[in-house]
C-alpha cells in the first residue's frame, strides 16, 4: 500500500490554505449528512490557520482568546472527526493527552457520485496516489488537498 504521507509530504499550511480546507470540511460533512456547525468551524479554523500542533486544552484557550466558549467534549469530538476525515493528524508524545495538527497535502477526497440517487462512494487506489504524486512533483507544486469526483450512475440506478 502506497503511503500517501510520503507521496504528498505534509508541509506547513500555505496562505489561503485554511479557506480551502474549510471548503473541503464543509463538503465532507455534507456527504456524511453532518451539520457544518459554528462550533465545528471555529475548532477547525484554529488548526487550519496554524502549522503547530495543539492539545484539546490549547484549542480551548485559543478559542477563548477569540471570544468563543466551547465545551471540552465538543472540542474532543470535533478534533477526532477532523482526524477521521483526514484533515488533521493525532500525535501522542507521552504527555498524557493527544496533540492535533492540520494535515496538509495527504488528505484524499476521491468519490464516485451517483447523479440519480445522490449516493457517494469514496474510493482509494494506490495507483491514483502514485500518478498524482508524480504530477505534483514534476510540476514543483505544493499540494494542500485533493478531490477527484467521478459523476455517473450507481449499479442500483443503471
Ligand atoms: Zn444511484
Amino acid at each position: 500500500m502506497n503511503d500517501a504521507s510520503t507521496a504528498f509530504p505534509a508541509t506547513r499550511p500555505p496562505l489561503g490554505c485554511a479557506a480551502l480546507l474549510m471548503e473541503v470540511l464543509r463538503g465532507e460533512l455534507r456527504e456524511r449528512e453532518l451539520p457544518f456547525t459554528h462550533q465545528r468551524e471555529a475548532i477547525a479554523r484554529v488548526l487550519f490557520e496554524s502549522p503547530r500542533n495543539f492539545s484539546a486544552d490549547e484549542v480551548g484557550e485559543e478559542l477563548r482568546e477569540r471570544g468563543e466558549q466551547l465545551g471540552k467534549a465538543t472540542i474532543y469530538r470535533t478534533l477526532a472527526l477532523l482526524v477521521e476525515l483526514g484533515l488533521a493528524t493525532e500525535h501522542d508524545f507521552d504527555e498524557g493527552f493527544k496533540r492535533y495538527q492540520v494535515q496538509v497535502g495527504a488528505a484524499r477526497h476521491d468519490h464516485l457520485i451517483c447523479t440519480e440517487c445522490g449516493r457517494v462512494f469514496p474510493f482509494e487506489h494506490p495507483d491514483v496516489d502514485r500518478v498524482l504524486a508524480d504530477v505534483v512533483a514534476s510540476s514543483d507544486f505544493v499540494p494542500i488537498t485533493r478531490q477527484i469526483k467521478v459523476f455517473g450512475t450507481c449499479n442500483e440506478c443503471t
